[in-house]
C-alpha cells in the first residue's frame, strides 16, 4: 500500500518555491465551497482589491489566473500579439528567452535586445531599438531577472515605449512584493506575477494586470485570441465586476483562499515595509557573505535584494554544496543557470523566507559546510557581520 506523502520540512531560499506562511498555510486548508457561491465571489472581489494595492493600479481589470506564472507571461502576449505585430524584447537572462517564444508562437515578430547575464536592460540600447524600427507595437522585458539577480528600471523603460506609442509588458514575478513596482505610476499596460516569490504563497497562481489602453487594443483585436483559456475577454465574464458571474473555468478555491491571505498580510505590513524588510535582510546577508569572502555577481546598483547571486569559491563543487545544505540543514538555495552554471549560487530571500533567522541559518550552513569541504573562506566573521547589520 502506498502511504500518504509528509514531505520534509525544508528552508527555502532559492529562486522560487519561497517558504509559505503558516498562515497561508493554514487558509489553504479551509473547506472547499462552489466557485459561484456568494461567499467565494466576496472573497474573489477582496482578491482584485488587494491585487490592485499590490500592483499600485487601479485597473479593473487586475485579477489573478488559475495557472503559474509562465501563464500570466502567455496571458499577456496572446493577448495583446497579433500576426505581423513586432515586438522589442528584451533579454538579460532565462525570462528574456521566454517572452521571445511567446512572440513568435503567436505570429509576432521580436526584435532582440541584448545585454549580459548579470547587468540589466539598457535603455540606450532600447531607445535605439525604436529608432530602427517603426511601428513597434510592443516593449517586453523582465523588471527583476531572477536567473541573475538583477533590477532592470522599469519606470525608464517604460517613459521610453511611451515616447514611441508603444505598449508595454512587463514580467513581476519576482518583484512584486520584494521591490518597488508602481504599474499605473509608471504607466505598465500589461503586467504579470507569481504567487510563490515574494508573496509568501504556494506556487500555481499568476495575479495579472491590464492598463485601459491596453483593454481598448484587446478589444479591437482583429484575428480571434488563439488561447480559449487565456483569452482576457472571456475571462473577464467570470473576473469582472457586478454580480452576474458567467462559468468560465473552475477556479482553485483554495488556492485563492491561500493567495487571499497572503495578500492580507501583505496589506497588514505594508507593501513599502515589505520592499523595505527585503532591502534589510539583503544588507545583513550581504555583509556576512563578504565577511565570508564571498562575493556578488550583480553590481549593487541594480542588485536584487530577494535573489542573491554570489560566486562559489574556487575550487569548490557547488551542486555539492548545495545537496549538503539540504541533508544536513534542511536548507533550499539555487544554481546558477545557463553560462553561470557551476559559477554562481542564487540565494533567495523572498515573502516569508526573507527573515533574520534564515539569514543567519544561511550563513552558519554554508560557512560550517564550505569549511568542512576545505575551501578558501574567512571564518568566524560571517555572524558577526550579519549580526552588526541587524543591530544598527
Ligand atoms: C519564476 C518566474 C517565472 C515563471 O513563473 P512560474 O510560476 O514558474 O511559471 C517567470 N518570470 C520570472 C522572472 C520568474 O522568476
Amino acid at each position: 500500500m502506498t502511504k500518504s506523502f509528509y514531505p520534509p520540512l525544508r528552508t527555502l531560499m532559492g529562486p522560487g518555491p519561497s517558504d509559505v506562511s503558516p498562515r497561508v498555510l493554514a487558509a489553504l486548508s479551509r473547506p472547499t465551497i462552489g466557485h459561484l457561491d456568494p461567499e467565494f465571489i466576496r472573497m474573489m472581489d477582496e482578491v482584485k482589491e488587494m491585487l490592485q494595492y499590490a500592483f499600485k493600479t487601479s485597473s479593473p481589470l487586475t485579477m489573478p489566473i488559475s495557472a503559474p506564472g509562465s501563464a500570466g507571461m502567455e496571458a499577456c502576449f496572446v493577448n495583446l500579439v497579433e500576426p505581423g505585430d513586432k515586438v522589442i524584447v528584451c533579454q538579460n537572462g532565462v525570462f528574456g528567452g521566454r517572452m521571445k517564444e511567446n512572440v513568435e508562437r503567436f505570429g509576432g515578430i521580436a526584435i532582440m535586445v541584448e545585454d549580459e547575464w548579470g547587468t540589466p536592460v539598457d535603455p540606450a540600447k532600447v531607445e535605439a531599438a525604436f529608432a530602427a524600427n517603426s511601428d513597434v507595437k510592443l516593449l517586453a522585458f523582465v523588471h527583476a531577472e531572477t536567473s541573475t539577480g538583477v533590477l532592470s528600471d522599469a519606470k525608464s523603460l517604460c517613459q521610453i515605449a511611451q515616447n514611441n506609442g508603444a505598449l508595454t509588458i512587463v514580467d513581476t514575478v519576482t518583484s512584486l512584493g520584494g521591490s518597488e513596482l508602481d504599474v499605473e505610476g509608471w504607466g505598465i499596460d500589461a503586467v504579470y506575477s507569481g504567487t510563490q516569490k515574494c508573496l509568501s504563497c504556494p506556487p500555481g497562481i499568476s495575479p495579472v494586470s491590464f492598463s485601459q489602453r491596453a483593454v481598448e487594443v484587446i478589444e479591437q483585436r482583429e484575428s480571434k485570441t488563439p488561447s480559449w483559456f487565456l483569452d482576457q475577454k472571456l475571462v473577464m465574464g467570470y473576473w469582472g465586476g457586478g454580480a452576474k458571474r458567467a462559468y468560465h473555468h473552475t477556479a482553485p478555491v483554495n488556492s485563492l483562499y491561500a493567495f487571499h491571505e497572503s495578500l492580507v498580510m501583505l496589506e497588514e505590513e505594508g507593501l513599502e515595509n515589505a520592499w523595505a524588510r527585503h532591502q534589510f535582510h539583503h544588507s545583513a546577508l550581504r555583509a556576512g557573505l563578504e565577511a565570508m569572502g564571498i562575493g556578488f555577481l550583480v553590481e549593487e546598483a541594480y542588485r536584487l535584494p530577494q535573489l542573491n547571486s554570489v560566486f562559489v569559491p574556487e575550487g569548490v563543487d557547488e551542486a555539492e554544496v548545495r545537496s549538503k545544505l539540504l541533508a544536513n540543514y534542511n536548507l533550499e538555495i539555487g544554481a546558477g543557470l545557463g553560462a553561470l552554471a557551476g559559477k554562481v549560487w542564487r540565494i533567495g530571500l523572498m515573502g516569508s523566507a526573507c527573515n533574520k533567522q534564515n539569514v543567519l541559518l544561511c550563513l552558519s550552513a554554508l560557512e560550517n559546510t564550505l569549511s568542512a569541504m576545505g575551501a578558501n573562506i574567512t571564518k568566524d566573521r560571517a555572524i558577526a557581520a550579519a549580526e552588526a547589520v541587524y543591530s544598527s
